[in-house]
Formats: structure tokens, C-alpha cells, sequence
């Protein structure tokens, strides 16, 4: 029998984990990304959980606690910068850019295209075939849609389905150890620090290194709410007046926008998380968005990964999501024999319930951001439940911060 063959489109971690699981079961895999040369160094900070662990070490990673910084508790600080509550959740903090070069190392070099993007495909009984915008063409047994939120693969398969704007953006930047006051070292690098403004949140978490021994770095991530229409194509506009859409470069960013989010930070947030806004060199911004998809699967093509869902940042999922979609398909295909008619489906029932769930539950947990009046016991859950993966309990959850 002829080897399998998978065209993953997309080449950050939801493609990479995609490919790398397939090749253990004996897969010929191809990723084709769109940007070209490497991706790592743009991302920041990251949450790990065990079942990302679990899933890096089926690949043949070596996966634990060095790969990032230990905290040791989440605290939220009142807007003079007392501590007023203090949840000891361990954990371990990690970066985008260390989980992506390990799955990029495991992955042979032949099998990661990079300026390769998709623009259409063909599928019938037997195969399926990718077009893209340089004219060529591959073709498999299966083409996987890991392109992330505004996905190809999704909008040529449901036009209709589109991200849908959370209204409000995250404003956020790193800090290098040498930037951070001596004083604030055994606070930002040992625990999450949450500030609950009005209808606001900021907090600050560690990053591990860029590379094993190289500094520690940390970041403050603050969310505020901008309304769609006006404000947000304001906050996206750069100094020579050009408007570009709902995101901007950050080189690009006007300096009086991030002269403003110092001085507002100074006056609404608590003194330890506005000096690391003061400290950052360039803060990006982001508009935050959450995507349900009705289907994940069309004969032989299946979404996963942000392509399918995004859920709010709050539940700290996207990454660990993506490995745990992955992991879902290689499953199916395993429990089918490799039949990919038979093994999508399963994939489907199982995938795009989780998907929901984690939706429903970022939406749960933004919505005690924008409650104005918050109860203590709504505080403690939200710090517990942040970045909670694993058997997701929405019911305990809505329940406790509603
Ligand atoms: C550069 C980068 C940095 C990130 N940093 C962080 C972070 O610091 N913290 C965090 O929690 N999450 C971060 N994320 C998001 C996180 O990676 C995702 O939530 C999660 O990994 C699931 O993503 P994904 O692989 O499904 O989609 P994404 O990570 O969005 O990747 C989609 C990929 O598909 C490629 N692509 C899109 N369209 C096409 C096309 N037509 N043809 C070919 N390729 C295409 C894109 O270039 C991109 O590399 C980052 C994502 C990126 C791309």
C-alpha cells in the first residue's frame, strides 16, 4: 500500500503539531506556510499545561519544567498595588518562540515549504489537490487546514463564518531583566499578577528565555475595551495618517497613542503592572476576536487549530487546543486504519464539542471582566480558572463569577 500523504496548510504550531504527529504513524506530511523564513521571535509568553506536555512527548520531544520559568502563584493587586488576593495555582510559564523552534527542529527540513500560499483546492473520491498563488500544486489524501483565525481553508469551504470581534484589544509588550526595577524581580517572575480596573484587566507573567540561559524576560498584557467602528481604526491609523484595517505593525504604532497608554496606565493600574507598561520598548496591540466554526470537516479536508475556534485569551487555550485537535486526528486516524472517510467524522464529534466549550467558557470569563462590580469569590475563581485547560467544567465556572 502507497504511503499516505497529508498537505498541512500552515506552518506555526497547530501545522507543525499536525505533521509531526502524522510522520509517528507512518504519514508522508508536507507543510506549506506562507510567510517566508521563521516565524519564532514574534511571538511572547505562553501557558503550558500537561496535556501540551503530553502531546510534545509523543512526538519524541523532550518536554518538561526547563522548557519554561516556574510560578509559583496568581495574585490581583487593588489599584494602589496592595495584594488583596492570592491563589497558590502553580504552573510553568513558557514562550511561543520555545515551543515553536522544538517542533520545528523535530520536523525534517523537506517537509516545511515556507512563501507557499494557499489559494484554492480540489478535491474528489480519491485525492486532494492544493493550488497555490504561484501556480503550483500538490496533491494527498488529506489537506488540513492549520491557517489560524482568518483561515483560506475555512473561507473557501463556510464564506459565511467569520471572527467575531470580543470588543476590546490587548495591549501588550516585554521587558527585558534589566528593565525591570530590582524590587519587582521576585513579583514578575514567580507569579501571575492580575489588576482588575473598571470594565479592565492587566496583568503581568514571566516568559522563559528565548534560549536555555540566555535573560529572563516578562510581560504585561492589558485589556481595554474599543469600539469597533471608530476607535479601533483610530488606534490603527500610523503617523502619516494611513489607516490599516484592525491591526498595525507595531514599528507603526503613532508614539502619542503609547505616550497616552503610559500616562492612563499611571492613573488606572496598579503601580507594579504600570511600571512594566513604562518599561516595555514596544508595546503591540491587538484586537481580540472569537470564531465557532459549524463544521470542521469536508470530505477530505478538516480544519483545526485556530482556524476552527478561537476562544478568548482568558482560558490561556489556543496553543494547547491546536495540540489536543491534533492529537484528536491522529487518534481517529489510527482507530480507522488510516481510512480517512471513517476517521473525520469521529474527529469532527469530538473536536468541535471541546471547541464550544472553550468558546463558551472565554466568553464566561470576559464577561466577569466587563461586570463593573465584581464579588471576592468571583475574583478567587477567576484567578484559579485562568489558563485552565484539561476537562473543561463551564458549569462551575459560569457559576461561581456569574
Ligand atoms: C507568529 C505568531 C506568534 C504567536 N504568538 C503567540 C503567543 O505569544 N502567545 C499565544 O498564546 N499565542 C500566540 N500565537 C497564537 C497561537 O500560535 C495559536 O493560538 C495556536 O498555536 C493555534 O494556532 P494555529 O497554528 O492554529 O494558527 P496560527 O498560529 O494563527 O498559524 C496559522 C499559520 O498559517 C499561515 N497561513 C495563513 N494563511 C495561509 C495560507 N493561505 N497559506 C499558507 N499558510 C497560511 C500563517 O502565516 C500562520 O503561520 C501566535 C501565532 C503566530 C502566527
Amino acid at each position: 500500500m502507497n504511503q499516505p500523504r497529508a498537505l498541512v496548510i500552515g506552518g506555526s504550531l497547530g501545522g507543525l503539531f499536525v505533521a509531526n504527529l502524522l510522520r509517528t504513524i507512518g504519514w508522508e506530511v508536507t507543510v506549506f506556510e506562507r510567510a517566508s523564513g521563521d516565524l519564532a521571535g514574534r511571538g511572547a509568553g505562553l501557558g503550558i499545561h500537561e496535556e501540551l506536555f503530553a502531546v510534545m512527548r509523543r512526538i519524541g520531544i523532550r518536554a518538561d519544567d526547563s522548557l519554561g520559568v516556574a510560578v509559583h502563584s496568581r495574585i490581583a493587586f487593588d489599584r494602589t498595588g496592595n495584594v488583596v488576593c492570592e491563589v497558590p495555582v502553580r504552573g510553568i510559564a513558557s514562550a511561543w518562540d520555545r515551543i515553536y523552534r522544538a517542533l520545528k527542529n523535530a520536523l525534517p527540513e523537506q517537509c516545511y515549504r515556507s512563501g507557499v500560499q494557499l489559494e484554492r483546492f480540489l478535491q474528489d473520491e480519491r485525492s486532494v489537490t492544493a493550488i497555490f498563488t504561484d501556480g503550483s500544486r500538490a496533491s494527498g489524501d488529506l489537506l488540513i487546514g492549520a491557517d489560524g483565525v482568518h483561515s483560506t481553508v475555512r473561507r473557501l469551504l463556510m464564506p459565511q463564518v467569520e471572527p467575531r470581534y470580543a470588543g476590546y484589544v490587548h495591549w501588550r509588550g516585554l521587558v527585558g531583566e534589566a528593565d525591570v526595577p530590582a524590587t519587582l524581580h521576585a513579583l514578575v517572575f514567580h507569579h501571575l499578577a492580575f489588576h482588575f480596573a473598571e470594565g479592565e484587566l492587566a496583568f503581568s507573567a514571566p516568559i522563559a528565555p528565548e534560549t536555555p540561559g540566555s535573560g529572563r524576560r516578562c510581560q504585561f498584557v492589558w485589556v481595554r475595551p474599543v469600539d469597533y467602528e471608530v476607535t479601533l481604526p483610530q488606534l490603527c491609523t500610523d503617523a502619516s495618517g494611513r489607516c490599516h484595517g484592525i491591526s498595525i505593525p507595531p514599528p507603526l504604532i503613532r508614539p502619542d497613542l503609547i505616550r497616552d497608554l503610559r500616562e492612563q496606565s499611571k492613573a488606572r493600574l496598579a503601580p507594579q503592572i504600570a511600571t512594566l507598561v513604562g518599561r516595555a520598548r514596544q508595546p503591540i496591540l491587538q484586537a481580540i476576536f472569537d470564531l465557532e466554526s459549524p463544521r470542521m470537516t469536508f470530505g477530505r479536508v478538516v480544519l483545526m487549530g485556530d482556524a476552527a475556534f478561537v476562544a478568548r485569551p482568558y482560558v490561556g487555550m489556543g496553543v494547547t487546543k491546536a495540540a489536543l485537535d491534533a492529537q484528536g486526528l491522529i487518534d481517529a486516524l489510527v482507530a480507522w486504519g488510516g481510512t480517512v472517510a471513517a476517521a473525520l467524522p469521529r474527529y469532527e464529534e469530538e473536536r468541535r464539542q471541546f471547541g464550544s466549550l472553550v468558546v463558551e467558557r472565554g466568553r464566561r470569563l470576559g464577561a466577569y471582566i466587563d461586570a463593573q462590580r465584581r464579588p471576592l469569590g468571583g475574583l478567587q475563581t477567576m484567578l484559579r480558572e485562568w489558563g485552565a485547560a484539561g476537562v473543561i467544567d463551564g458549569e462551575t465556572i459560569g457559576a461561581a463569577i456569574a
